[in-house]
């Protein structure tokens, strides 16, 4: 590739930054990282009604979240207008454009005549040859005025290759004369992202498969002001599990990044997660390292084929799809202790749980426990709900391992006591030693050691469920699990 590549991400801050939108800029992140090119940060808040600034910083926070680092920018589209109308000015100079006094009445009338007859309605070009006396004219008489662009009217069609899509051509006769600035003076979206584009050398157009109706025109209003094309990439949509096209208001928070975020997946899990929605290696590789991923990544890669985007919410545990759970939790396994530890402890904090002796005297305590429970975990906020009993006095007891696995065995509200004592006397507390008390204990009672166990990690932990029982009992501590153990009695008077 020889031209220098400039790709953006042009978000309209109408909303949160969602799944398809992270998408878009994951690849064109990855593209400029790969060609050592720049990746611009355009937002086009030109929908004056419906941009906000609360989603301009939302949008930031999440591509920051993700690690997508902009190079330039964020460039605002709204403080370019003037520099749009410029530009029409020039198409209407040069003859490319032409202003357009029909009525809204007028066109809506022949929009109703086009479907009585059943045809499609395109622009019929009334004002492409007024006369420059009758421009003057209408002018004059302050007839508000529309300005469109003239499409060729010989044989013919826009031709482009789309990268993802390949050859696309649209003929010159579907194309109607379109508006390209309002009666208002206020230019279209499609004119300002062109002119947009040209100023910020933009080499590489890579957006979501809804843009490509509008790139045919954009083509023709690139060659009209002689200004270079850029290449084209569209992505495929994203759609849910019942294949309807993911929105914001059909599928709320779910889609956005923030709700990742705020659920406790670890960022580049969730960047590897939305790289595979629509992008694939022929080796169908599920995990990529951030270089790993740059080496591999190309446009050529992107699947033609709309992707799944599979929320279920059947399950608790698969609050959204499986697959990034799956990722995440890969992740949250595999990674050093030390990658992790920040966001775990932005968790415990979140949950009140966080106490400074983790990151001083007990620090390598909190790393192992963290490196004991990791691997039932799927997200960073399990540290704070699941994980509550290792970290805090403060934890929740689940009513129905309580039931099983302690108040329907009556016998141990004498052997609990007897275990606390007989582990406080333990003078090294390791595994070997917390396990021969429990063993002989039972052989001792003539009770199944399995009663004891699922008892005391209940009693423990308030969860029926978790690391082998011995860990546990390290990891929680000989005196914390000794009174646990005592404290317990009390739920068989309740
Ligand atoms: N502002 C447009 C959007 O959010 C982006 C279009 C483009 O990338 O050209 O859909």
């Amino acid at each position: 590739m020889n031209k220098e590549v400039r790709v953006r991400f042009a978000p309209s801050p109408t909303g949160y930054l969602h799944i398809g939108g992270a998408r878009t800029a994951i690849y064109n992140w990855l593209f400029a990282q790969k060609t050592g090119g720049k990746l611009i940060l355009r937002i086009e808040d030109t929908d004056l009604e419906r941009s906000t600034e609360e989603s301009i910083s939302g949008i930031m926070e999440s591509l920051k979240w993700l690690g997508v680092v902009w190079d330039e920018g964020p460039y605002f589209q709204s403080h370019f207008i003037k520099e749009h109308q410029i530009a029409a000015q020039k198409l209407l100079d040069s003859g490319h454009a032409y202003k357009c006094f029909c009525t809204k009445e007028e066109l809506e009338h022949k929009r109703e005549k086009a479907r009585k007859n059943k045809t499609s309605f395109k622009y019929d070009g009334a004002c492409r040859n007024l006369t420059f006396e009758d421009i003057a004219k209408k002018v004059k008489a302050q007839i508000p005025y529309t300005i469109r662009l003239k499409v060729p009217l010989k044989q013919g069609s826009v031709v482009f290759k789309d990268i993802v899509y390949g050859a696309i051509e649209r003929k010159y006769e579907d194309i109607e004369d379109f508006v390209i600035v309002r009666s208002n003076g206020r230019p279209l979206y499609i004119l300002s992202n062109a002119v947009d584009d040209t100023r910020d050398r933009i080499s590489h157009v890579i957006r979501g498969q809804d843009g490509l109706i509008n790139t045919p025109k954009q083509i023709l209003i690139y060659k009209a002001l002689d200004s270079p094309v850029p290449e084209f990439a569209h992505m495929p949509l994203t759609l849910d599990s019942k294949k309807a096209k993911i929105s914001k208001r059909k599928h709320g928070e779910s889609v956005a990044v923030h709700f990742y975020k705020d659920h406790g997946f670890f960022p580049w899990a969730f960047v590897n997660f939305m790289v595979l929605l629509g992008w694939s290696t022929s080796d169908s590789r599920q995990i990529f390292s951030r270089e790993e991923l740059i080496e591999a990544f190309s446009l050529e890669g992107i699947n033609r084929s709309n992707s799944i985007f599979n929320i279920r919410k059947d399950d608790p545990k698969f609050f959204t799809d499986p697959k990034a759970i799956s990722i995440n939790e890969h992740y949250l396994r595999n990674l050093p202790l030390e990658k992790i530890e920040p966001y775990i402890k932005e968790e415990l904090k979140k949950t009140k749980i966080w106490n400074p002796a983790f990151e001083g005297e007990k620090h390598n305590w909190f790393l192992d426990t963290v490196d004991l429970i990791r691997s039932r975990y799927h997200v960073f906020t399990d540290f704070g709900t699941l994980g509550r009993a290792y970290f805090s006095e403060d934890y929740p007891v689940d009513p129905k391992p309580l039931k099983k696995n302690i108040l329907k065995h009556e016998e141990l509200k004498v052997w609990f006591p007897i275990l606390a004592d007989r582990m406080e006397a333990i003078e090294v507390f390791t595994i070997e030693e917390t396990e021969k008390v429990i063993r002989n204990m039972a052989e001792e009672f003539g009770i199944k050691a399995g009663i004891l166990i699922n008892g005391t990690r209940t009693a423990v932990t308030g969860q029926a469920a978790g690391p082998g029982i011995f860990d546990i009992l390290i990891a929680i501590g000989k005196n914390r699990a000794a009174d646990r153990l005592r404290r317990a009695v009390k739920y068989f008077a309740a």
